[in-house]
């Protein structure tokens, strides 16, 4: 399957190397998932194609075997990235760790640009990152050739390789030309990466960029740091308010909105109430996004209000929590926007808010949209798969995986598992509120008033309400009035949005009003049971409150009183050094690193090189201050 391509006899030493260079470089003891496997394989010289979650670990996927290349004298590796905003914190990581890497993007002037460029030509640079755009280049095509020439052309790694397929939402027309560093470099490797799964995107990354001979990697797709958790939709603000001060007191995180206007009032109420709330969507002033991205990025404790603009590519490990105000699009766009959380693996929430208007919502925008009839057909239908989801009482995680093809059992890490849901038998009462809107029907076309109604009349006949609106139409004289007397409102409305969720109901018309769909009739007959969670607590409180650590959001480790403290003090230091080389603070320690450094209080260089994510360089540069930092805060 795979092309090994470069001096055969190399490829055992770098495996040792690779494994070198994550120690020395990286710091990690070990590699983890399929890591080592695509790494030798790439070291080697054999093409890949990575599909593995957000936070798996794919950059190093192409920055070890880049590493192990490059001291192997096989020269540069060209990393294509769509998103030049985060090829300076990248570009900034390396260089903390001490690897020579640059990007070339537009917001180089031609000085700076002219300088990359000779550092590329001179083989001193390890990797060097440039959007699509730029490598196609005939310019920078002509110094690649140059590079190639002389056996200085090591790896292409590709990432977010979905961009290439039109059937994703990232498509971006320039990926489609990178075919051709297939066609004029054949013998040097490539290395293709992407979260995102599904079989038609994967099919269009193969062909379109012709991987057909690569060998294809795909790791779980689990993120077991993530919990799970979906709560009914009773006063969204309030319920998010509740969620972010109950858990997540001072943490860095996102709040999905479907519009504009949402996003701007969630952000400012969440102000009001104190928390460091900031709105981003697609409408604001370019200046403005970048700024709130940036302090998102370098701040701690920011929450980020946004539409689905934001968050491509938005390489912050340490987001605490994704909430979503609204429901996505299908489960591939919640999957993704909730995978931006807890990259680091520490534990993470994903966390939504769901009710019955965004069922009807959803289903409205796919009905009113300008796409073919085809196309209409697919998104309601992965409509339907995430409601499903929404909608499900057994592990949320279970689903979700299966979704992508993946069999598990439950998790014992979504709120199904945690606190199993009580659900009843709904089957009578669902066939209750299908006759009421057959009723409906009859009477309008008897003349007696409009076929159909909304919801809200609707609950009010079958619960024998005496409202204006019934007695207008003679409402209390059809059979069904008054025959779900003994059912709560709160309880119909989850029999109704599992009915339109489940595609028994339709809704109609500007007023959303209720018509029964074809697959209704079964139900009526009593043929499809219709088992529902009860309405639950919207406070579903999971955890104890965490152990505070004085000074902002608590670590990520349990801390004795003496580790808080130098946790605390590490953080005040580690914030200093971001500030003086302008990077985000994770770039130059993740909080885990800091929290093991704080737990297990290292005395010597020799054992603070022991810590995860302490490599050579850093030990170097910042070991003896560390120490002295730890050693200050032990003496009080
Ligand atoms: P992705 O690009 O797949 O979303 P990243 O490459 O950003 O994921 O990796 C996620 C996090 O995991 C990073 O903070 C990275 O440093 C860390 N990581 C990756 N591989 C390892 C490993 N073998 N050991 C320890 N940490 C790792
Ligand atoms: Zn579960």
């Amino acid at each position: 399957m795979s092309t090994v391509l470069p001096p055969a006899a190399a490829a055992p030493d770098l495996a040792q190397s690779a494994q070198q260079v994550l120690h020395e470089i990286f710091g990690y003891g070990s590699f983890r998932g399929e890591q080592r496997q695509i790494i030798e394989h790439v070291c080697a010289g054999g093409d890949a194609l990575v599909l593995m979650p957000t936070g798996g670990g794919k950059s190093l996927c192409y920055q070890v075997p880049a590493i192990a290349r490059h001291r192997a004298g096989l020269g540069v590796a060209v990393v294509v990235s769509p998103l030049i905003a985060l090829m300076h914190d990248q570009v900034g990581a390396l260089d903390e760790l001490g690897v020579a890497a640059a990007f070339l993007n537009s917001t180089l002037d031609a000085d700076e640009a002219r300088r990359v460029e000779r550092e590329l030509l001179a083989g001193t640079l390890t990797l060097l990152y440039a959007a699509p755009e730029r490598i196609l280049t005939p310019r920078f095509l002509a110094m690649l050739e140059s590079l190639h020439e002389r056996g200085r052309l090591s790896l292409f790694a590709i990432d977010e390789a979905h961009c290439v397929s039109q059937w994703g939402h990232d498509f971006r027309e320039e990926y489609l030309g990178l075919s051709a560093l297939h066609e004029r470099f054949p013998a040097v490797p490539r290395l293709a990466l992407t979260a995102t799964a599904d079989d038609h995107t994967r099919a269009d990354i193969i062909e379109r960029l012709q991987l057909q001979a690569a060998r294809l990697f795909v790791a779980s797709f689990d993120r077991p740091n993530i919990r799970y958790t979906i709560v009914e939709k009773d006063e969204p603000k309030k319920q998010l308010l509740r969620f972010l001060r109950d858990e997540h007191d001072g943490d860095a995180g996102i709040v999905y909105c479907q519009s504009r206007k949402r996003v701007e009032e969630t952000a400012a109420w969440l102000a009001g109430e104190g928390i460091t709330a900031l709105p981003y969507h697609a409408g604001l002033d370019a200046d403005v996004r970048r700024r709130h991205q940036d302090r998102f990025l370098r701040e701690d404790g920011v929450v980020m209000v946004a539409t689905i603009a934001f968050g491509m590519g938005i390489d912050k490990p340490d987001v605490r929590f994704v909430a979503h105000l609204d429901l996505p699009k299908n489960i591939e766009s919640y999957y993704q926007e909730t995978g931006r959380a807890g990259r680091d693996g520490l534990p993470a929430d994903a966390w939504m808010a769901y009710g019955l208007a965004d069922v009807v919502n959803q289903r409205r925008m796919i009905d009113d949209g300008d796409a073919g009839e085809d196309f209409k057909r697919l998104q309601r239908a992965k409509l339907d798969a995430l409601l499903a989801l929404a909608e499900a009482h057994d592990c949320r995680r279970v689903r979700l995986l299966a979704y992508f093809g993946q069999a598990s059992t439950p998790c014992g890490n979504c709120d199904s598992c945690i606190h199993p849901p009580a659900t009843w038998d709904a089957t009578d009462a669902a066939r209750k509120a299908l006759s009421c809107i057959y009723r409906f029907r009859q009477q309008g076309e008897q003349g007696l008033g409009p076929r159909s109604f909304g919801v809200v009349h609707l609950i009010d006949v079958l619960r024998g309400k005496a409202t204006d609106k019934v007695a207008q139409f003679g409402h209390e004289r059809l059979s069904t009035f008054g025959i779900g007397a003994d059912v709560s409102d709160a309880q119909w409305r989850l029999v109704l949005r599992q009915l339109i969720a489940l595609g028994h109901v339709r809704t109609e018309g500007e007023f959303n009003t209720l018509a029964l769909a074809e697959s209704a009739r079964e139900v009526l007959r009593g043929a499809v049971p219709v088992t529902l969670r009860l309405p639950t607590e919207t406070r579903t409180k999971l955890k104890p409150a965490r152990v505070r650590g004085g000074a902002g959001k608590a670590p990520p480790l349990p801390l004795d009183e003496p580790g808080l403290l130098c946790f605390a003090e590490l953080k005040r230091w580690r914030a200093e050094v971001a500030r003086e080389h302008n990077l985000p603070a994770y770039v130059v320690f993740h909080d885990a690193a800091l929290a093991e450094m704080a737990r297990e209080r290292p005395a010597t260089l020799d054992d603070l090189a022991a810590i995860g994510g302490v490599g050579a360089k850093k030990l170097e540069a910042y070991g003896r201050e560390i120490l002295r930092v730890l050693a200050g805060a032990a003496a009080g």
